[in-house]
């Protein structure tokens, strides 16, 4: 795969809280780029994670988020 797109929504994923994070490397996080642009679920999927970690990281909602975290992780988790 030489364009660096990623075709498998379970790896989108499985990669996109590090995606949200920035944690990604300019390979990866430029396939995810290519794969949402072709794919509405996973970028809606996006999105919604990218609202709740902007969300998680204002600063007065700090002392909540462990257990807020444990209930995207587990929706992240069972979304198939
Ligand atoms: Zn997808």
């Amino acid at each position: 795969m030489s364009c660096g797109e990623i075709h498998d929504c379970t790896e989108i994923k499985g990669l996109s809280s590090d995606y949200v994070d920035g944690d990604l490397d300019s390979t990866q996080s430029g396939g995810i780029s290519k794969h949402l642009q072709n794919c509405p679920p996973c970028l809606a999927f996006i999105d919604t994670l990218k609202a709740t970690v902007s969300l998680l990281r204002m600063p007065q909602n700090r002392k909540a988020p462990s257990t807020l975290r444990a209930k995207i992780h587990k929706r992240l988790q069972g979304t198939s």
